[in-house]
């Protein structure tokens, strides 16, 4: 068989996804290699195809129980024998696992990394051909990443310890060169091939709503979803607790998750959001690394993440099965707040110098304020974010709520002049809420005490809403005309450039929403869907649903992984009416087929 074949046979895919196939060609030549591509871009395949054709096993070493978990019942459900090795199992169970493994039942066997120095793993892999070794997250392994795992340093060990030396293949969606070249350097990988895929996931649609009522939005947003599965992340326990009771309220099949529930409560909960019983869930970021949940359609942000790195992670959990999905932020000048409040209490390990939190901090700082530009910004998101990665990407992307937007140009010179005009004059004392307030004219307590109600340019702007001039000082300070202090009580300052704006060198022309208009034109199409299913189309497809939620019920397989979503649409545009026909569905192997083909024939059939 050739790669081909098993890609057909086991996934029941008919072609591989950009760069699999060059990554197992590598592999089976007998080259390392380091695949460093996106969430949902298909990293298990380029391991998992060349598995199954290497002479002997393949050790896959992976850092979350969860996702070890996953990934096997997946595998087993696609007619491959795999297992696990980790805390999870008794040593009774790990002894077992490791004879059965002895006599060739595996082909792919996962193993924590804590386990590779153990006694029964190393008397193991002396009994047994090791073809290949798979580093899954691979940028653990790098002091510079931010989920560094000390355990990871085993695997060198134990590659070199092997009396043959395999193949080993390193994936990780975390870009960053520095922690590229660490994984190559420290894994000690020979001429690897390395490939980059793009970040982009094209499936997915970004969008920033600002100003509103939060939690209507959210409500409104989620009932227009009803029926799919999403995420929603907060920044606090006090926040999910908020959302969560608001949501419930509201008879929305909701869950929640976050580290001041019990470790019983939180895997229950996990749980219902895994098997579609509660799909939607609220979280704070302690929900999510190990989730492979492919049928998530959209993640809210109710608060804004520390950093782009933060939210592109998180986002990116929404869509893993390639179908459109939404990645919606629900932006306020508020969350800048809190994040610097959190910021301000992070606690550092002792044995760092007060230099070393110096820089620690300045760098948090400044990835909070990027991370709010793109709160602000009016440029396509999805090029902001690539930009951010160091990626090149067009100027739109129309898949945006920025690009569908439609937005007027204004030209704001005057107004930036009496904006600096005023930090001025009130010695860079104070924050955007108080220039606005001074510009526009305000009779608020906080400006008549000060004495700010006898500036210059008080009341200047009286014709302009408080609300538009911090979204001016909010602009200006993405395009570094001005600074923001990063301590507790931000203040402003003039930035490099602002003289030339002051001294009538340089004009500001800036892009506002067009007034009254719906604020979001969200494209037509539901989420979830990518061909133009007609309403038929659509109850067939709701009636698999409802049978894959009974089959994961039935055999405790979570419904992802029974079929993906894609799968049953695929079902649903090409109706197929036999065995042959069924098997043409991507995502329908000849395991897969067996366990349950004939059922979703049978229901497909009822039309
Ligand atoms: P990653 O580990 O890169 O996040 P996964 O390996 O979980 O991504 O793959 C994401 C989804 O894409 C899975 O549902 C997987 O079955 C599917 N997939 C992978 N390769 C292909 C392919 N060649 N054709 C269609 N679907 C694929």
């Amino acid at each position: 068989m050739n790669p081909h074949d098993i890609l057909k046979k086991y996934f029941g895919y008919d072609s591989f996804r950009p760069g699999q196939e060059s990554l197992i060609e590598a592999i089976l030549s007998g080259r390392d290699v380091l695949g460093i591509m996106p969430t949902g871009a298909g990293k298990s395949v380029c391991y998992q195809v060349p598995a199954l054709l290497l002479p002997g096993i393949t050790i896959v070493v992976s850092p979350l129980i969860s996702l070890m978990k996953d990934q096997v019942r997946a595998l087993n459900e696609a007619g491959v024998h795999a297992a696990y090795i980790n805390s999870s199992l008794t040593e009774g169970q790990i002894e077992k696992a490791f004879s059965l493994a002895c006599r060739g039942q595996y082909k792919i066997i996962y193993v924590a990394p804590e386990r590779l120095p153990t006694y029964l793993f190393q008397d193991f892999a002396r009994q047994v051909q090791i073809s290949m070794v798979t580093v899954d997250e691979a940028h653990c392994i790098s002091q510079w990443g931010q989920d560094f795992r000390p355990s990871y340093l085993n695997i060198v060990d134990m590659v070199a310890g092997l009396s043959v030396r395999p193949v080993v293949s390193a994936f990780t969606a975390t870009a960053t060169k520095e922690v590229r070249e660490d994984i190559q350097c420290v894994l000690r990988l020979q001429e690897p091939k390395v490939l980059v895929t793009g970040f982009d996931r094209a499936n997915l649609y970004f969008e920033v709503r600002n100003g509103g009522s939060k939690d209507a939005q959210l409500l409104e947003y989620i009932k227009e979803h009803r029926g799919e599965s999403g995420i929603i992340y907060c920044a606090t326990r006090k926040n999910v607790e908020a959302v969560y009771t608001a949501l419930r309220m509201a008879d929305i099949p909701v869950t929640r998750y976050h580290a001041g529930l019990s470790a019983e409560e939180r895997k229950q909960n996990q749980d219902q959001f895994i098997f579609d019983e509660r799909p939607v869930m609220v979280a704070t970021n302690a929900f999510g690394m190990g989730i492979d949940k492919s049928n998530v359609r959209y993640v809210a942000h109710y608060n804004m993440p520390q950093s782009m790195e933060n939210y592109y992670q998180e986002a990116g959990r929404a869509g893993r099965d390639g179908e459109r999905a939404e990645c919606v932020l629900l932006y306020s000048p508020q969350d800048v707040r809190i994040n610097q409040m959190l910021l301000s209490n992070k606690e550092f390990r002792e044995e760092m110098t007060d230099e070393e939190i110096g820089a620690v901090r300045e760098r948090d700082a400044e990835r909070l304020k990027r991370m709010t530009y793109y709160g602000t910004t009016k440029d396509c998101l999805r090029g902001y974010i690539l930009n951010y990665f160091g990626e090149k990407a067009p100027r739109r992307c129309e898949n945006c709520s920025n690009c569908l937007h439609e937005f007027v140009e204004e030209d704001v010179t005057d107004i930036c002049r009496d904006i600096f005009q005023c930090i001025r004059e009130m010695k860079w004392s104070y924050g955007a809420g108080t220039v606005a307030g001074v510009l526009h004219g305000s009779k608020a307590a906080r400006i008549k005490s000060g004495g700010l109600d006898e500036i210059s340019v008080y009341g200047r702007q009286s014709g302009v809403t408080e609300f538009r001039l911090k979204e001016i000082i909010r602009e200006l300070a993405g395009m570094g005309l001005l600074e923001e202090s990063d301590d507790r009580y931000t203040v402003l300052r003039l930035g490099e450039g602002a003289k030339d704006v002051l001294d009538g060198k340089q004009r500001i022309i800036m892009k506002f929403a067009r007034p009254k208009e719906k604020k979001m034109p969200l494209p037509k199409k539901r989420a979830g869907v990518s061909g133009d299913l007609d309403s038929a189309s659509w109850q067939l497809f709701e009636r698999l649903r409802t049978l894959r939620l009974m089959i994961a019920r039935e055999t405790g397989v979570p419904p992802y992984i029974v079929f993906t979503d894609k799968t049953l649409i695929d079902m649903c545009v090409k109706r197929p009416k036999d065995k042959n026909e069924m098997l043409d569905v991507s995502g329908v192997g000849e395991a897969k087929y067996k366990r349950y083909g004939e059922r979703f024939l049978e229901e497909i059939r009822k039309e």
